[in-house]
Formats: C-alpha cells, sequence, structure tokens
C-alpha cells in the first residue's frame, strides 16, 4: 500500500500513513475555531497504528474539551501549524487536520459536529466576489 503523506508549512514536521482513511468531520465549536484561526477544523480520522512521525518533534498542547474528553493538539514549533490531534480515550485512532494532506482528494467529508456553535461566516456566499488567485 502506497503510504499517504502530510506535514506542516514548512516542512519540518512530516508524517506517513498506512491504512484506511477514515471520515472527515467539519468541528464548529471553540476550540477548533481557535486552534485553527479559522471558522471550523477538518480532521481526518487514521487509525494510530499506521500512523507514524517520519520527520520532526511537533509539540503538543492539551486542554479539556467541552465534552470532557482531554484533546492534544500536535503543531509544528517551527511554524506553528496545527498537524493532528489525539486523545487519550480514543488511543486507537488520530485526527489529522485535512489541510495538512499532501493529496486532499483523500479527504471525505462525512458530518460536521458542534453546529450549535458555528459562526455566521462558516459558510461563503456564492455571490461573493472570487478571484482565480490572490486579488491583486
Ligand atoms: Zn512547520
Ligand atoms: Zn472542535
Amino acid at each position: 500500500m502506497t503510504p499517504i503523506g502530510g506535514g506542516c508549512l514548512c516542512g519540518e514536521v512530516r508524517y506517513e500513513y498506512r491504512g484506511m482513511v477514515g471520515p472527515a468531520a467539519y468541528c464548529h465549536c471553540e476550540d477548533c475555531r481557535r486552534c485553527t484561526g479559522s471558522a471550523f477544523n477538518v480532521g481526518v480520522r487514521l487509525e494510530t497504528e499506521g500512523f507514524f512521525l517520519v520527520r520532526g518533534a511537533p509539540r503538543a498542547f492539551t486542554k479539556a474539551a467541552e465534552s470532557g474528553n482531554s484533546l492534544t493538539r500536535h503543531f509544528c514549533a517551527a511554524c506553528g501549524s496545527p498537524v493532528y490531534t489525539s486523545s487519550p480515550r480514543h488511543p486507537d485512532c488520530v485526527f489529522v487536520k485535512a489541510g495538512s494532506l499532501d493529496d486532499p482528494a483523500v479527504v471525505n467529508p462525512a458530518y460536521q459536529s458542534w453546529v450549535s456553535s458555528s459562526v455566521d461566516w462558516a459558510e461563503i456566499p456564492t455571490d461573493l466576489p472570487a478571484y482565480k488567485r490572490g486579488r491583486s
């Protein structure tokens, strides 16, 4: 099986994965908003046994989520990119940030959670001006 690769913006943290790519979930909770700096997080469930860090040593930050679950968020200390999340309650899986994957086509959105705390700007209005590249 060809491994799936991913990593942070600067390339200091790299991972490889061999296994089934689980469902991707949008999370609108406030913690995900803050740690991504965006409207929501998109997390992809991978099996821990197939997930390997092949470069770098991400820093980690642990916080109890509103659900009571303790979540550890792993991020690159050099560039700050969030890379993946783990939880002692679910040692069998990790959740990688969808945007950290080298091939975004493997992401399979399945559901969204915490829509009760979703912000109005989580949806992009179709009538906004849209530029093929950066607005110059
Ligand atoms: Zn980095
Ligand atoms: Zn969340």
